[in-house]
């Protein structure tokens, strides 16, 4: 068996976390130096050895071990800041307040706090650098040697001079880091507003697509005309409106006479010739709201809503004279036709979409039966 495969996850120490680990390190090691010159001479004890030793050398890096395992490192080194404020302040209450090294300790970490937290944190040096300096008098007592020989003073102004100048290096590496990201947050933008663009128009060509399937479902292919389920779709719709609004509506359902044999004689590319010819016709005779529609093989069906019976026979007359009079050219012959056409009409033959085709069907049927090339109710 495999062993499970887990990620093991360390996250990178923060940018702000390792650089005050460098910063701090190297300032207070450079306290201690000053500190160990200012005190050889006084004759201090094992116990003020071992705490110079500790908060200068050992603090800064326990208090780096410990703020890189926590859940959020840079909100605990921002209040680490705090800290070393107290640990400077106790530190010049143990040396006596030594003013050059008071002043380095206490501007060094003053302007580190305003750094990274603007007036809270001149605020939080201010009560706990004293705070320090108090717990360091309460361990210690008051000493109060205020005077530096010249090496100390001369290695508090070079320390703090290069303390401060690294600040401002730093400063200038955060609006660096700050201006490169917003260009990379400004090139992202414009990168998804060309994905949304590209999306945008995927979405109208996906539109547009099934705009054109929707209409390519209610066609016939051959003639353009629609086709018998969107008749059926309409019929009712159009018949509820008619009758709702007191107007008339006609079918009108027309066959080609003798078709099968145009097939035979000439071929079926002729017999699609005529189709093509009687959809256009149809197609041209439609008026806005009417339905042509290719009803089966060689039979069409025009719906036209609120004609009455008598313009309906008229037109379907008109249409029958016109095809009769027609000569489809087919390569070296002129192919002719006639059409049988049966009318039914709401409201005199029925009030219902199946009666109505039925009635005009039976219509068609007698046209038939009475010699073709004829319009029957
Ligand atoms: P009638 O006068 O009784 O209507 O006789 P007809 O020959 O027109 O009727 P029938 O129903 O016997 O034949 C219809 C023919 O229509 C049969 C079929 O081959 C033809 N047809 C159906 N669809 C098409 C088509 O798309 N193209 C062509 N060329 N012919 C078709
Ligand atoms: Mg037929
Ligand atoms: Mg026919």
């Amino acid at each position: 068996m495999s062993k499970p495969d887990f990620a093991v996850i360390q996250p990178k120490v923060p940018w702000l976390v390792r650089m005050h680990y460098l910063m701090r390190t190297v300032a207070f090691a450079m306290m201690f130096g000053v500190v160990a010159l200012h005190g050889t001479g006084d004759g201090r004890g094992p116990g003020f050895w071992a705490l110079m030793v500790l908060l200068f050398l050992i603090y800064p890096h326990a208090q780096y071990l410990r703020t890189r395992r926590l859940a959020d490192p840079t909100a605990a080194e921002l209040r680490n800041l705090r800290t070393d404020s107290v640990f400077l302040g106790m530190a010049v209450a143990t040396v006596g307040f030594p003013v050059w090294i008071t002043f380095a300790a206490l501007l060094g970490t003053l302007s580190n706090n305003t750094a990274n937290k603007g007036w809270t944190g001149v605020a939080e040096t201010l009560v706990a650098f004293p705070g320090g300096a108090l717990i360091g008098c309460l361990l210690w007592g008051f000493h109060f040697t205020p005077e530096t020989d010249w090496i100390t003073t001369l290695s508090c102004i070079v320390g703090l001079t290069l303390y401060l100048t690294a600040l401002g290096q730093v400063a200038f590496t955060r609006i660096q880091r700050l201006r490169l990201t917003r260009e990379a947050l400004q090139v992202r933008e414009r990168e998804l507003m060309n994905v949304n663009d590209a999306l945008h128009n995927n979405l109208r060509e996906i539109d547009e697509l099934q705009e054109q399937l929707r209409e390519q479902a209610n066609r016939d292919p051959l003639t353009g005309l629609y086709n018998r389920r969107y008749l059926d779709s309409t019929l009712e719709r159009e018949l509820s409106r008619c009758k709702r609004d007191g107007h008339s509506l006609a079918l009108i359902l027309i066959d080609i006479d003798h078709f099968k044999q145009v097939n035979d004689t000439y071929g079926h590319q002729a017999g699609d010739e005529i189709l093509l010819r009687l959809s256009a016709l149809l197609g041209s005779m439609a008026r806005a709201g009417d339905v042509a529609c290719r009803y089966g093989g060689e039979e069409f069906l025009l719906l036209m809503p609120t004609m009455p019976l008598i313009s309906a026979q008229e037109r379907a007359e008109a249409l029958r004279q016109a095809v009769g009079n027609l000569e489809v050219p087919f390569g070296d012959f002129r192919l002719r036709a006639t059409l049988s056409i049966g009318i039914a009409a709401y409201p005199g033959h029925g009030t219902s979409a199946d009666e109505l085709i039925r009635h005009a069907d039976t219509a068609l049927y007698r046209a038939k039966r009475l010699g073709r090339n004829r319009v029957e109710l």
